[in-house]
């Protein structure tokens, strides 16, 4: 007897990498029946990469506060009173402690953010000589600074480093409702500068802004029409913060988030989506979800930046409970190392605290 079909099966599934996507081919993935696209979703990832698998970053900040943009969710603009201490720019080898620390507890890359509109060049010395000592760690490096012209672009590649992130945040429509202090074309201006000096793009932005579903159509064309796809795609979902802009904002419904997920593993097939700011507010059961739309990418440890992310070690336990592996950084990075360092520390946890809220 023949297996029945059914009409709602996709019509088509593309694994081609495209960079002419239209706005209204990229809604009609939005508008998909939710099975259909996370089917959609999971084929293109398996094409690519283990499914089982997800890489993992730790985030320094290196300069906390005191950022003169004005961009509407932060807690980190001098324009907003959120409580948050600013800080000066960190000395090298504190940078060089936590990154030895990320590695430790499992990190393959170290993300160091600065709250600058763009470096000075007086901050360009420290800036690569933190890039030098958290590579010779063997770690991958990738940094946040904010814009940068063209030769600090080429000063940060000359010292190593692997990844700049610099988000577009929203679509270009939406755009001026969140930040006026630089335009659209100024990120894409750092992102050409960044490209050209031959470093790796980590490029995405927030959900959950007030904006509508086109408008994340519109942030996701952006990115998957660029002449080469970030490598690394982080979607935020907005982290409401008390003195800022949108503290007040109504939640997204978390479907929506899932589907935003889903878009851009099927637009861009090849990059790591990273499941980013947001997750603290997030159940296990919407990041699991998240990892079958094709997310593959965290921010692992205490501190997003300067807001809450999942405890290292409950990151760790929702792994293994989803039989997912940290994905390892080949060419330097040991897997069994890497495995024996979460093992060990959820040993080190397994006395206290084995029993948690799974709604949490
Ligand atoms: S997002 Fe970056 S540029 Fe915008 S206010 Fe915050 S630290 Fe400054």
């Amino acid at each position: 007897m023949n297996a029945p079909t059914f009409p709602s099966s996709p019509s088509f599934i593309t694994t081609i990498i495209r960079h002419d996507w239209s706005r209204s081919e990229i809604q009609t993935l939005f508008d998909l029946p939710f099975s259909d696209l996370m089917f959609q979703a999971q084929t293109v990832h398996r094409a690519y990469f283990n499914p089982n698998e997800v890489q993992v970053s730790t985030l320094c900040s290196i300069k906390t506060g005191a950022c003169p943009e004005d961009c509407a969710y932060c807690p980190q603009s001098a324009r907003y009173d959120t409580g948050l201490e600013r800080e000066k720019l960190m000395a090298v080898e504190k940078v060089i402690e936590e990154a030895k620390a990320a590695k430790a507890s499992g990190a393959t890359r170290f993300c160091m953010g600065a709250a600058w509109r763009s470096p000075k060049n007086r901050d360009m010395p420290y800036v690569t000589t933190m890039v030098q000592g958290v590579k010779a760690l063997g770690l991958e490096t990738c940094m946040t600074l904010g814009m940068l012209d063209e030769v600090q672009a080429q000063e940060l590649a000359d010292a190593g480093l692997d990844y700049y992130n610099h988000n577009l945040d929203t679509s270009p429509e939406y755009y001026g409702e969140i930040i006026t202090t630089r335009t659209y074309q100024d990120r894409l201006t750092t992102l050409a500068n960044v490209r050209k000096a031959g470093m790796k793009v980590c490029c995405g932005g927030i959900v959950g802004m007030g904006e509508e579903e086109s408008d994340r159509a519109g942030l996701l064309q952006q990115l998957a029409n660029m002449p080469e796809h970030p490598e690394s795609v982080p979607i935020n979902m907005l982290v409401k913060v008390e003195g800022t802009p949108l503290a007040n904002e109504a939640d997204l419904d978390p479907f929506d988030f899932i589907r935003t997920i889903a878009v851009a593993r099927i637009l861009m097939p090849q990059s790591h989506v990273r499941l980013s700011a947001g997750r603290e507010q997030m159940n296990e059961q919407t990041q699991a979800m998240a990892f079958l739309a094709g997310a593959n990418s965290i921010f692992y440890g205490e501190k997003l930046l300067t807001t809450p992310n999942p405890e290292a070690n409950k990151d760790m336990q929702l792994f293994k409970r989803l039989g997912i592996k940290p994905e390892s950084y080949e060419v330097h990075q040991n897997e069994s190392e890497q495995e024996a360092a979460i093992f060990q520390q959820l040993q080190e946890q397994k006395n206290d605290s084995m029993f948690y809220n799974a709604a949490k």
